[in-house]
């Protein structure tokens, strides 16, 4: 009988395959007690197998695959952190001291320990590295229970074997790509995972979240997955079997029309002219920039560098980073923001306990408060300047006098480079991030003091909604098309082009074609978005006549019901 299962989509695309279900090996751990004289064997073969995992990351590391996303080298070193960890080290190996127990056994303890106490945290991204946790347990077991790698190797060129398993961790996820699976479904998992986050760089569809794939799926089930819609068919009827194949060759002609719109240029029916850019995390994403013909890097959000790691990068590691983005854009605008830590990005040396760390210490409110920081991040800044078109964005100003204190600062890190004699771009732009409904309301002092303007509306919607954007149970009403969302886009738009200072729109929104003509009629004209969106955008852009669109777009300022609003919208993208 067929079943539906609803999960998380966190990668695109259409597969009919059969399900290879992968073993979840801290489900079937043994427990036995053995007699005191064996307890030293024990304990060497459970050192054994920390040594052989630790030589296995390592190798990893250090044979990082081509493909491999940026962040894969800062998951293995988490990964290597964990392994290392005294609670998962030494305190198994007293568990086996004291208990006489298995070393497996004595690991699932720990790890189920260490999960309980992860799932207490309150900020989801510490919350979710409980999934690291278990999965370097994980590969622990592995070594210990003898398995191989328990990556099954595909021959088969062209085969469609979709991989089922409750969870995945990064670097197998990067090993997948050349066993050419055609989909990975995974039990747990959430939009900002870090199996999530490298799922996006593969091409291949994948759905998280599904909470029974594992049980409902077995070995070699015929599976629909609809990543589009995060959505797995198992054993499809003949009628749903027909339907997907006609989708998934549709949606299969619909990307190779797309990559071919690469060097078309965003311009609309009615000849204006459109910027398209992309939003990166690392310097590594810089070939997806290039592939999807982006002009510029709208969003570089460098506040990723200073992630995962003990050691926050010193102004040398940060100016080789922006200095490489720079010049791999040849003279093309590339917008670094400088770091938005805090919320549910986290560095080791800047967290602090906020009661709602989404109003606490975040963004520049944390840059102002850690000078040396924020000093450090502006050198190697103006440095980058010197070797592309670069400009700096700040997030999350909200007062005229956080914007003065800023460009204080910057005033004070170009004289450092001065004092040094190092050369940087004087004239470099200044822009701030528009994600406060405060600096919305008070876009006069914005536009008086900055070079330009970048919208963020991830921010702008939960800051004006009181949506926490991480949190699934209010999700629902997480809506992009809120009246209050659009007075608010109109008027930044409509300020900014009437005083003629650039602004784009660097959040989501930017990037879903379904908002495209909304934001095109509100009168924007600079888009940045992740580079996998950027062509589906560009193909509305060039089939949009914003004269046509100007009557209903009026209507839709006008209703102040957003369901009547995406009807309407609805219209204006069917036209
Ligand atoms: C935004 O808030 O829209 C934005 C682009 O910044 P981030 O998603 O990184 O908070
Ligand atoms: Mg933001």
């Amino acid at each position: 009988m067929s079943l539906t299962l609803h999960g998380i989509s966190v990668s695109t695309g259409i597969v009919i395959g059969h399900a290879h279900l992968l073993s979840h090996t801290t489900l079937e751990v043994a427990h036995y007690v053995m007699p005191g004289h064996l307890v030293h064997e024990e304990l060497a073969r459970f050192d054994a197998a920390l040594e052989q995992t630790r030589q296995e990351l390592a190798g990893l590391r250090s044979n990082r695959p081509r493909y491999a996303a940026a962040e894969f080298n800062a998951f293995i070193d988490l990964h290597l952190m964990i392994l290392a960890d005294e609670h998962i080290n030494l305190a198994s190996r007293n568990m086996i001291e004291q208990e006489h127990c298995n070393s497996e056994w004595a690991l699932k303890m720990q790890m189920d320990m260490l999960v309980a106490e992860f799932e207490e945290f309150e900020d989801p991204y510490l919350r979710e590295r409980k999934t690291d946790v278990v999965q370097v347990v994980e590969r622990v077991l592995k070594t210990l229970t003898g398995q191989p790698d328990h990556l099954p190797i595909t021959t088969q060129p062209n085969a469609k074997t979709i991989l089922v398993a409750h969870d995945v961790s990064p670097s197998d996820l990067i090993q997948l790509k050349p066993h050419q699976f055609a989909a990975i479904l995974t039990d747990l998992g959430s939009a900002i995972s870090h199996t999530a986050i490298l799922a996006r760089s593969l091409s291949i569809p994948c759905v998280v979240g599904l909470h029974r794939a594992r049980q409902s799926i077995h070995e070699n089930d015929l599976l629909i997955v609809d990543g589009r819609r995060g959505l797995v068919i198992i054993n499809p009827s003949e009628a749903s079997l027909s339907e997907y194949g006609l989708l998934k060759t549709d949606w299969e002609d619909e990307q190779t029309k797309l990559k071919c719109l690469k060097t078309t240029s965003a311009r609309t029916l009615d000849g204006v002219a459109v910027e398209l850019h992309a939003n990166i995390e690392f310097p590594d994403d810089m070939a997806e920039v290039h592939e999807c013909g982006a002009t510029g890097i709208g969003l570089f959000r460098s506040e990723f560098l200073f992630l995962n790691r003990d050691v926050l990068p010193d102004e040398e590691e940060q100016f080789v980073a922006y200095r490489t983005v720079a010049e791999g854009m040849g003279g093309l605008p590339v917008t670094i923001r400088t770091f938005d830590l805090g919320a549910d990005k986290q560095a080791n040396k800047t967290q602090r306990v906020a009661s709602n760390p989404a109003l606490g210490l975040r963004a520049i409110r944390l840059c102002l408060a850690e000078p040396k920081l924020f000093r450090t991040q502006l050198r190697a800044l103006l440095r980058a300047s010197h070797y592309g078109n670069v400009k700096i964005l700040v997030p999350m100003l909200s007062s005229a006098s956080e914007i003065n204190q800023t460009l204080q600062s910057i005033t004070h890190a170009k004289k450092s480079l001065d004092d040094d004699g190092i050369d940087y771009n004087h004239e470099i732009q200044i822009g701030g991030m528009i994600e406060v409904p405060a600096a919305a309301l008070t876009l006069d002092v914005f536009i008086k003091s900055l070079d330009f303007l970048s919208i963020g509306t991830n921010d702008l919607i939960q800051y004006t909604l009181a949506i926490d954007r991480t949190d699934d149970e209010v999700a629902h009403l997480y809506d992009p098309l809120h009246p209050a969302i659009l007075q608010l886009l109109s008027h930044v738009i409509g300020g900014a082009n009437k005083a003629g200072i650039p602004v784009s729109v660097c959040g989501e929104m930017a990037g879903d074609a379904a908002y495209t003509r909304l934001l095109l009629g509100l009168g924007l004209r600079q888009f940045s978005m992740n580079p996998s969106q950027l062509p589906q955008v560009k193909r509305c852009i060039i089939s949009t006549d914003l004269l046509k669109g100007a009557a209903p777009m009026k209507k839709i300022l006008r209703t102040h019901d957003s369901l009547k609003i995406r009807e309407l919208l609805d219209g204006l993208n069917a036209a």
